[in-house]
Protein backbone atom coordinates (compact mmCIF):
# COMPACT_ATOMS: atom_id res chain seq x y z
CA UNK A 1 0.00 0.00 0.00
CA UNK A 2 1.69 3.26 -1.27
CA UNK A 3 0.23 6.62 -0.54
CA UNK A 4 0.25 9.82 -2.91
CA UNK A 5 2.72 10.81 -1.16
CA UNK A 6 5.15 7.98 -1.60
CA UNK A 7 5.02 6.53 1.96
CA UNK A 8 4.18 2.84 2.35
CA UNK A 9 1.80 1.74 4.77
CA UNK A 10 3.12 -1.21 6.71
CA UNK A 11 1.38 -0.37 10.20
CA UNK A 12 -2.41 -1.01 11.27
CA UNK A 13 -3.74 0.13 14.91
CA UNK A 14 -6.94 -2.20 15.23
CA UNK A 15 -9.02 -1.27 17.68
CA UNK A 16 -11.14 -3.37 19.71
CA UNK A 17 -12.82 -2.08 21.81
CA UNK A 18 -13.93 2.50 22.85
CA UNK A 19 -14.63 0.95 26.42
CA UNK A 20 -12.21 1.45 29.55
CA UNK A 21 -11.92 0.80 32.68
CA UNK A 22 -10.08 4.31 33.46
CA UNK A 23 -11.21 7.62 32.47
CA UNK A 24 -8.65 9.33 31.55
CA UNK A 25 -8.62 13.46 31.90
CA UNK A 26 -7.16 14.34 28.63
CA UNK A 27 -8.82 11.06 27.14
CA UNK A 28 -12.38 11.12 27.72
CA UNK A 29 -15.39 13.23 30.04
CA UNK A 30 -16.02 11.44 33.72
CA UNK A 31 -19.59 10.30 31.75
CA UNK A 32 -18.59 8.69 28.15
CA UNK A 33 -21.22 7.96 26.03
CA UNK A 34 -19.72 4.35 24.54
CA UNK A 35 -20.86 3.43 21.28
CA UNK A 36 -23.86 0.67 21.13
CA UNK A 37 -22.33 -2.69 21.51
CA UNK A 38 -24.74 -3.60 18.16
CA UNK A 39 -22.03 -1.34 16.20
CA UNK A 40 -18.74 -3.58 17.63
CA UNK A 41 -17.25 -5.26 15.08
CA UNK A 42 -17.14 -9.13 16.17
CA UNK A 43 -13.78 -11.10 16.81
CA UNK A 44 -13.88 -12.88 13.55
CA UNK A 45 -14.88 -9.58 11.97
CA UNK A 46 -11.90 -7.46 13.59
CA UNK A 47 -9.58 -11.25 12.30
CA UNK A 48 -10.74 -10.56 8.37
CA UNK A 49 -9.87 -7.22 8.52
CA UNK A 50 -6.61 -7.45 10.04
CA UNK A 51 -6.12 -10.67 7.45
CA UNK A 52 -7.09 -8.34 4.49
CA UNK A 53 -4.39 -5.60 5.76
CA UNK A 54 -2.19 -8.13 6.23
CA UNK A 55 -2.14 -9.59 2.61
CA UNK A 56 -2.10 -5.51 1.34
CA UNK A 57 1.32 -5.70 3.30
CA UNK A 58 1.10 -4.49 6.82
CA UNK A 59 4.28 -6.43 8.86
CA UNK A 60 3.22 -4.89 12.00
CA UNK A 61 -0.15 -4.72 14.01
CA UNK A 62 -0.85 -3.32 17.25
CA UNK A 63 -4.41 -3.44 19.20
CA UNK A 64 -5.49 -0.84 21.09
CA UNK A 65 -8.53 1.03 22.02
CA UNK A 66 -10.38 1.98 24.74
CA UNK A 67 -8.64 -0.54 26.53
CA UNK A 68 -7.66 -3.90 24.82
CA UNK A 69 -7.83 -5.73 27.68
CA UNK A 70 -11.41 -5.15 28.93
CA UNK A 71 -12.70 -6.54 24.94
CA UNK A 72 -14.07 -10.27 26.60
CA UNK A 73 -12.27 -12.80 24.61
CA UNK A 74 -9.40 -10.53 23.72
CA UNK A 75 -7.08 -13.24 24.04
CA UNK A 76 -8.62 -15.42 21.85
CA UNK A 77 -8.32 -12.69 19.45
CA UNK A 78 -4.56 -12.95 19.70
CA UNK A 79 -4.39 -15.94 19.71
CA UNK A 80 -5.73 -16.44 16.23
CA UNK A 81 -3.59 -13.89 15.00
CA UNK A 82 -0.50 -15.20 16.02
CA UNK A 83 -0.46 -17.45 13.28
CA UNK A 84 0.52 -14.57 11.33
CA UNK A 85 3.98 -14.24 13.45
CA UNK A 86 4.27 -18.07 12.96
CA UNK A 87 3.68 -18.15 9.12
CA UNK A 88 6.22 -14.73 8.87
CA UNK A 89 3.22 -12.61 7.09
CA UNK A 90 3.75 -10.39 10.05
CA UNK A 91 6.54 -9.22 12.15
CA UNK A 92 5.25 -8.19 14.82
CA UNK A 93 1.96 -8.24 16.66
CA UNK A 94 1.74 -5.86 20.09
CA UNK A 95 -0.71 -3.85 22.30
CA UNK A 96 -1.21 -0.79 24.05
CA UNK A 97 -2.48 -1.07 27.42
CA UNK A 98 -2.99 0.78 30.41
CA UNK A 99 -1.92 -2.09 32.44
CA UNK A 100 -4.76 -2.65 34.79
CA UNK A 101 -4.82 -6.39 33.74
CA UNK A 102 -2.13 -7.07 32.11
CA UNK A 103 -0.81 -9.09 35.49
CA UNK A 104 -3.22 -11.67 34.31
CA UNK A 105 -2.27 -11.74 30.81
CA UNK A 106 1.24 -10.94 30.53
CA UNK A 107 2.59 -14.48 30.39
CA UNK A 108 0.06 -16.01 27.98
CA UNK A 109 0.74 -12.76 25.65
CA UNK A 110 4.62 -14.01 25.23
CA UNK A 111 3.71 -17.15 24.91
CA UNK A 112 1.36 -16.47 21.63
CA UNK A 113 4.66 -14.57 20.52
CA UNK A 114 3.72 -10.94 21.46
CA UNK A 115 7.36 -9.27 22.17
CA UNK A 116 6.67 -6.06 23.71
CA UNK A 117 3.89 -3.80 24.81
CA UNK A 118 3.19 -0.27 25.67
CA UNK A 119 1.88 0.64 28.67
CA UNK A 120 0.40 3.94 29.60
CA UNK A 121 1.02 5.29 32.97
CA UNK A 122 1.51 9.07 33.70
CA UNK A 123 2.73 9.13 37.55
CA UNK A 124 3.55 6.79 40.01
CA UNK A 125 2.24 8.75 42.65
CA UNK A 126 -0.69 7.01 43.93
CA UNK A 127 -2.87 9.67 44.08
CA UNK A 128 -1.59 12.01 41.02
CA UNK A 129 -1.74 8.37 39.16
CA UNK A 130 -5.44 8.48 40.41
CA UNK A 131 -6.66 11.81 39.89
CA UNK A 132 -5.33 11.72 36.41
CA UNK A 133 -6.71 8.40 35.81
CA UNK A 134 -9.84 9.35 37.85
CA UNK A 135 -9.92 6.45 39.85
CA UNK A 136 -6.96 3.87 38.68
CA UNK A 137 -4.75 1.92 41.12
CA UNK A 138 -0.83 2.57 40.30
CA UNK A 139 -0.17 -0.73 42.28
CA UNK A 140 -2.15 -2.73 39.78
CA UNK A 141 -0.51 -1.54 36.21
CA UNK A 142 3.07 -1.85 38.18
CA UNK A 143 2.03 -5.28 39.24
CA UNK A 144 1.13 -5.61 35.04
CA UNK A 145 4.50 -4.12 34.71
CA UNK A 146 6.26 -6.65 36.67
CA UNK A 147 4.52 -9.19 35.16
CA UNK A 148 4.90 -8.40 31.59
CA UNK A 149 8.79 -8.17 32.56
CA UNK A 150 8.98 -11.20 34.46
CA UNK A 151 7.30 -12.97 31.25
CA UNK A 152 10.27 -11.90 29.07
CA UNK A 153 8.13 -8.83 27.20
CA UNK A 154 9.86 -5.57 26.51
CA UNK A 155 8.09 -2.94 28.16
CA UNK A 156 7.61 0.75 27.05
CA UNK A 157 5.98 3.26 29.51
CA UNK A 158 3.86 6.06 27.39
CA UNK A 159 3.00 8.99 29.46
CA UNK A 160 1.03 12.27 28.66
CA UNK A 161 2.72 15.47 29.77
CA UNK A 162 -0.19 17.59 31.44
CA UNK A 163 0.95 20.87 32.97
CA UNK A 164 -0.67 21.09 36.86
CA UNK A 165 -0.38 17.27 36.83
CA UNK A 166 2.46 15.16 36.35
CA UNK A 167 5.29 17.26 34.72
CA UNK A 168 6.77 17.23 38.45
CA UNK A 169 6.79 13.32 38.03
CA UNK A 170 8.62 12.52 34.89
CA UNK A 171 12.36 12.61 36.02
CA UNK A 172 11.16 9.97 38.56
CA UNK A 173 9.17 7.88 36.08
CA UNK A 174 11.78 7.88 33.55
CA UNK A 175 14.25 6.82 36.58
CA UNK A 176 12.34 4.04 37.83
CA UNK A 177 11.05 2.57 34.35
CA UNK A 178 15.18 2.35 33.28
CA UNK A 179 15.87 0.54 36.70
CA UNK A 180 13.52 -1.97 34.99
CA UNK A 181 15.17 -2.30 31.60
CA UNK A 182 12.16 0.10 30.02
CA UNK A 183 12.00 2.55 27.90
CA UNK A 184 9.92 6.55 28.34
CA UNK A 185 8.31 7.95 25.84
CA UNK A 186 6.63 11.04 26.63
CA UNK A 187 3.41 12.73 24.72
CA UNK A 188 2.38 16.33 23.78
CA UNK A 189 -1.57 16.11 24.82
CA UNK A 190 -3.23 16.69 21.26
CA UNK A 191 -6.75 18.15 20.99
CA UNK A 192 -9.09 15.11 20.44
CA UNK A 193 -12.81 15.04 21.59
CA UNK A 194 -14.34 17.03 24.37
CA UNK A 195 -12.75 16.79 28.09
CA UNK A 196 -13.86 18.87 30.74
CA UNK A 197 -10.50 20.54 31.22
CA UNK A 198 -9.11 23.24 29.04
CA UNK A 199 -6.81 21.78 26.73
CA UNK A 200 -4.39 24.82 26.66
CA UNK A 201 -4.27 24.62 30.35
CA UNK A 202 -3.07 20.61 30.35
CA UNK A 203 -0.72 21.21 27.48
CA UNK A 204 3.29 21.16 27.93
CA UNK A 205 5.51 21.89 25.00
CA UNK A 206 8.05 18.49 25.50
CA UNK A 207 11.22 21.39 24.72
CA UNK A 208 9.90 22.11 28.57
CA UNK A 209 10.04 18.95 29.75
CA UNK A 210 13.11 18.17 27.66
CA UNK A 211 14.70 20.59 29.53
CA UNK A 212 13.69 18.94 33.10
CA UNK A 213 15.67 15.64 32.11
CA UNK A 214 18.46 17.46 31.15
CA UNK A 215 18.59 18.74 34.60
CA UNK A 216 18.85 15.14 35.70
CA UNK A 217 20.99 13.47 32.92
CA UNK A 218 22.94 14.38 29.82
CA UNK A 219 21.09 13.23 27.02
CA UNK A 220 22.39 12.34 23.51
CA UNK A 221 19.85 12.17 20.47
CA UNK A 222 19.38 8.89 18.82
CA UNK A 223 19.15 8.60 14.96
CA UNK A 224 17.25 5.41 16.22
CA UNK A 225 13.67 6.02 14.19
CA UNK A 226 11.11 2.73 14.69
CA UNK A 227 8.80 4.25 11.76
CA UNK A 228 6.48 5.94 14.21
CA UNK A 229 6.44 9.82 15.88
CA UNK A 230 9.05 9.33 18.60
CA UNK A 231 12.50 11.08 18.52
CA UNK A 232 14.61 9.71 20.96
CA UNK A 233 17.29 10.22 23.36
CA UNK A 234 19.55 8.35 25.81
CA UNK A 235 21.13 9.43 28.75
CA UNK A 236 24.42 9.02 30.26
CA UNK A 237 23.15 6.36 32.54
CA UNK A 238 21.90 4.14 29.34
CA UNK A 239 18.28 4.62 29.47
CA UNK A 240 16.33 5.35 26.28
CA UNK A 241 13.17 8.74 26.45
CA UNK A 242 11.41 9.25 23.50
CA UNK A 243 9.43 12.17 22.81
CA UNK A 244 6.38 12.61 20.70
CA UNK A 245 5.47 16.11 19.46
CA UNK A 246 2.49 16.30 17.56
CA UNK A 247 1.87 19.85 18.24
CA UNK A 248 5.38 21.20 19.04
CA UNK A 249 7.01 19.73 15.52
CA UNK A 250 4.82 17.86 13.40
CA UNK A 251 5.70 14.23 12.59
CA UNK A 252 3.83 13.51 9.39
CA UNK A 253 6.67 12.99 6.52
CA UNK A 254 7.34 9.37 7.56
CA UNK A 255 3.79 8.39 8.49
CA UNK A 256 3.86 4.21 7.88
CA UNK A 257 0.17 3.64 9.72
CA UNK A 258 -3.37 3.43 9.43
CA UNK A 259 -6.54 3.02 11.92
CA UNK A 260 -9.32 1.26 12.30
CA UNK A 261 -11.94 1.35 15.03
CA UNK A 262 -13.58 -1.11 16.70
CA UNK A 263 -16.99 -0.43 14.34
CA UNK A 264 -14.73 -0.68 11.78
CA UNK A 265 -14.18 2.57 10.18
CA UNK A 266 -10.48 3.40 9.05
CA UNK A 267 -8.82 6.63 9.50
CA UNK A 268 -6.33 7.79 7.16
CA UNK A 269 -4.73 9.98 10.19
CA UNK A 270 -5.00 10.58 13.95
CA UNK A 271 -5.51 14.24 13.29
CA UNK A 272 -7.68 14.43 10.06
CA UNK A 273 -11.15 13.12 9.90
CA UNK A 274 -11.05 11.57 6.51
CA UNK A 275 -11.96 8.15 6.57
CA UNK A 276 -13.15 5.32 4.84
CA UNK A 277 -16.42 2.46 6.01
CA UNK A 278 -14.92 -1.32 6.18
CA UNK A 279 -17.80 -2.87 7.99
CA UNK A 280 -20.36 -2.37 4.77
CA UNK A 281 -18.32 -3.55 2.48
CA UNK A 282 -17.01 -6.52 5.59
CA UNK A 283 -20.59 -7.76 6.31
CA UNK A 284 -21.53 -7.76 2.70
CA UNK A 285 -20.65 -11.13 2.14
CA UNK A 286 -17.73 -13.94 2.73
CA UNK A 287 -15.95 -12.24 -0.22
CA UNK A 288 -12.83 -9.66 0.44
CA UNK A 289 -12.48 -8.21 -3.02
CA UNK A 290 -14.93 -4.99 -1.95
CA UNK A 291 -13.61 -4.86 1.48
CA UNK A 292 -9.68 -4.95 -0.39
CA UNK A 293 -10.80 -1.87 -2.90
CA UNK A 294 -12.12 0.38 0.11
CA UNK A 295 -9.25 -0.16 1.59
CA UNK A 296 -6.92 0.60 -1.41
CA UNK A 297 -9.56 3.42 -2.30
CA UNK A 298 -8.90 5.13 1.72
CA UNK A 299 -5.26 4.60 1.09
CA UNK A 300 -5.58 6.88 -2.33
CA UNK A 301 -7.08 9.22 0.28
CA UNK A 302 -4.36 9.29 2.95
CA UNK A 303 -4.07 13.36 3.69
CA UNK A 304 -0.45 14.42 4.08
CA UNK A 305 -0.01 15.35 7.76
CA UNK A 306 -2.33 16.43 10.84
CA UNK A 307 -2.56 20.18 11.74
CA UNK A 308 -3.43 19.65 15.33
CA UNK A 309 -3.55 23.61 17.31
CA UNK A 310 -4.44 23.94 20.95
CA UNK A 311 -6.64 25.86 20.98
CA UNK A 312 -10.88 26.00 22.15
CA UNK A 313 -12.04 23.25 19.87
CA UNK A 314 -11.22 19.96 19.62
CA UNK A 315 -8.77 19.59 16.45
CA UNK A 316 -10.77 16.77 15.77
CA UNK A 317 -14.09 15.66 17.51
CA UNK A 318 -13.50 12.10 18.23
CA UNK A 319 -12.13 10.79 21.54
CA UNK A 320 -8.53 9.19 21.15
CA UNK A 321 -10.38 6.06 22.72
CA UNK A 322 -12.46 6.19 19.80
CA UNK A 323 -9.57 6.07 16.81
CA UNK A 324 -7.11 3.88 19.28
CA UNK A 325 -3.75 5.90 20.63
N1 LIG B 1 -6.15 1.94 27.03
C1 LIG B 1 -4.89 1.83 26.36
C2 LIG B 1 -3.85 2.67 27.05
O1 LIG B 1 -4.17 3.31 28.05
O2 LIG B 1 -2.71 2.68 26.60
C3 LIG B 1 -4.92 2.11 24.88
C4 LIG B 1 -5.73 3.26 24.38
S1 LIG B 1 -5.22 4.86 24.94
C5 LIG B 1 -6.40 5.87 24.09
C6 LIG B 1 -3.71 5.05 24.06
C7 LIG B 1 -2.83 6.20 24.45
O3 LIG B 1 -3.43 7.41 24.08
C8 LIG B 1 -2.53 6.28 25.92
O4 LIG B 1 -1.13 6.32 26.12
C9 LIG B 1 -3.16 7.60 26.32
O5 LIG B 1 -2.44 8.20 27.34
C10 LIG B 1 -3.08 8.37 25.03
N2 LIG B 1 -4.01 9.48 24.92
C11 LIG B 1 -5.35 9.50 25.10
N3 LIG B 1 -5.86 10.72 24.86
C12 LIG B 1 -4.84 11.51 24.49
C13 LIG B 1 -4.72 12.88 24.10
N4 LIG B 1 -5.78 13.67 24.04
N5 LIG B 1 -3.50 13.34 23.79
C14 LIG B 1 -2.40 12.53 23.84
N6 LIG B 1 -2.45 11.23 24.20
C15 LIG B 1 -3.64 10.72 24.53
Amino acid sequence: MIDPFGRTISYLRLSVTDRCDLRCVYCMPERMTFLPRADLLSLAELDRLAAAFIRKGVRRLRLTGGEPLVRRDVMDLIAGLSRFLRSGALDELTLTTNGSRLAGHAAELARLGVRRVNVSLDSLDPETYARITRGGRVETVISGIDAALGAGLEVKINAVALRDDNLDDLVTLAEWAHARGAGLTVIEVMPMGSVEADRSDQFVPLTEVRRRFERRWTLTDLARRTGGPARYVRTDEGGTIGFITPLSRNFCEGCNRVRVTCTGDMYLCLGQSVKADLRTPLRAGPDDSSLEAAIDSAIGRKPRGHDFAIGATPAVARHMSVTGG
